[in-house]
């Protein structure tokens, strides 16, 4: 399947499909959740610096709320279009549910590349979408956080933004504000070390010693940097990572055998996970076509960018040395490619749970702005640890039982959890 012709919906409600069939749900609780419950579509004009007033797409998509309030993330992404996000929102409902968060699913974003505007323009791009969607949204509604290309400081702005309207206080809006101004400690690693805590367990599984493992990652932004961190201070070694280039309008894979050093190549990344590449050369590292991160000789691949990135066409230049694969980002893999892969012996550790650190501690951040008390970091991160660990041997023991792959176990558990709360509140 091409770039062009990928529809990450079409394959969220075809993995939807599968497991409803295994699962034998009636027909009426799939046409419940193949769909979202809401979708929002607003015009955004930007008063642009040189001038010019441009016009903005912003969305706003929510899945499921049968479990609790909608929480999902805001995508800035030039490609944006509403079938990603409604793709995004359904699995954040699946990953609430698997995770036994008492959350719901939603997702959000605005069509836009934040490369091409201003701090200034981005600030104002920030407060029209909360303007524009405030009626959808607050911290018993939906609560938005960080997603591709956000940061921080776009949370601040649009957390300003909803409380002036409100003229009251609400950190409880919005997920993955600055430490300090609302945010939790080890939300910023969050997405990241979940993956490894995730990853420590598959290779534990596998009987793969972390000090003997090596990676190779799709992505250094801010889930791939933390994995990558947290990776190198259990023990094992990263030989590639790749990043897009803004400026030559292409990927770029960056790659040193003896191992690369997370800090000092963060150090010569941009705010959105850009490696500067000149630098990158003059630090050693060899720079190589970006889809070379997916052939590398190495046990574990880490895709950390986008959607699609491992399809039917690439996945046979995955070296036979592949042992695990541990989904950062959202919808990597191809249904196609997870079933080649899954034949070949991969074990593969689902988007769902993979990175569903992120969506864990923006649910602790959720209840430590609602009750304006903040706890220490190793509180927030040894939560985690045993919520991602306990999830994932829960998956790992269903799966085993039921003879299906992490994936369609992780499936089943949380489509059954979200389905039954629609039953009990009699939806259904
Ligand atoms: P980010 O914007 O911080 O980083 C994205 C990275 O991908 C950047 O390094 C960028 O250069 C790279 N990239 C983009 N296109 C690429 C390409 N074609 N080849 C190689 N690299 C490319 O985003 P993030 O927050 O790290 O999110 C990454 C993925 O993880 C997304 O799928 C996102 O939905 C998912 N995710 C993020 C979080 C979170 O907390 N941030 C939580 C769950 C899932």
């Amino acid at each position: 399947m091409s770039e062009l012709s990928f529809n990450p919906f079409a394959m969220a409600q075809a993995q939807l499909d599968k497991t409803a069939a295994w699962l034998g749900l009636d027909s009426t609780s799939r046409e419940l959740l193949r769909w979202p419950m809401k979708e929002v579509q607003v015009l955004i004009p930007l008063h642009r610096d040189n001038g010019k007033i441009q016009i903005f797409r912003g969305f706003r998509v929510v899945h499921n709320i049968a479990r609790g309030p909608a929480k999902g993330g805001i995508r800035f992404h030039p490609l944006q279009t509403i079938d990603t996000i409604r793709a995004l929102a359904m699995w954040m409902s699946w990953k609430c549910a698997l995770l036994d968060i008492p959350l719901g699913g939603s997702s959000g974003g605005i069509a836009c590349d934040p490369h091409t505007l201003s701090l200034r323009e981005q600030e104002l791009l920030c407060r029209g979408w909360v303007r524009h969607l405030a009626p959808e949204l607050g911290p018993h509604v939906d609560v938005p956080a960080p997603d591709v290309m956000t940061t921080p400081q776009h949370m601040l702005w649009m957390l300003d933004e909803y409380e002036t309207m409100r003229s009251m206080s609400l950190p409880g809006f919005i997920t993955g504000k600055p430490v300090g101004m609302g945010g939790s400690l080890g939300r910023l690693e969050a997405t990241g070390f979940g993956l490894v805590f995730a990853l420590r367990e598959a290779m534990r599984e596998l009987g793969l010693p972390p000090d003997q493992a090596v990676a190779s990652v799709q992505g250094f932004g801010n889930v791939a940097q933390h994995a990558v961190r947290l990776f190198e201070q259990i023990g094992g070694k990263v030989t590639c990572v790749s990043s897009w280039n803004q400026k030559d309008q292409t990927a770029y894979a960056y790659k040193k055998e003896s191992g690369i050093d997370s800090l000092a190549l963060s150090g010569i990344t941009d705010r959105y996970g850009g490696i500067d590449k000149d630098q990158a050369q003059k630090m050693g590292y060899e720079v190589i076509p970006g889809d070379a991160w997916l052939a590398q000789d190495v046990d574990i691949l880490i895709p950390a960018a986008l959607e699609n990135q491992i399809t039917a066409e690439n996945a046979p230049r995955v070296s036979p040395r592949v042992k695990i694969i541990a989904e950062g980002a959202n919808g990597p893999t191809s249904p196609e490619a997870d079933r080649l892969l899954t034949e070949q012996g991969v074990f593969i550790i689902p988007d769902i749970l993979a990175n569903a650190g992120g969506v864990a501690c923006s649910y602790y951040e959720q209840v430590q702005s609602n009750m304006n008390y903040y706890w220490e970091k190793d509180e927030v991160l040894g939560k985690l640890d045993v919520k991602i660990t306990s999830s994932f041997l829960s998956v790992r023991e269903f799966s085993a039982k039921k003879k299906i792959s992490m994936r369609d176990g992780a499936f089943a558990l949380a489509v059954t959890r979200v389905a039954q709360a629609c039953q009990d509140r009699g939806w259904l």
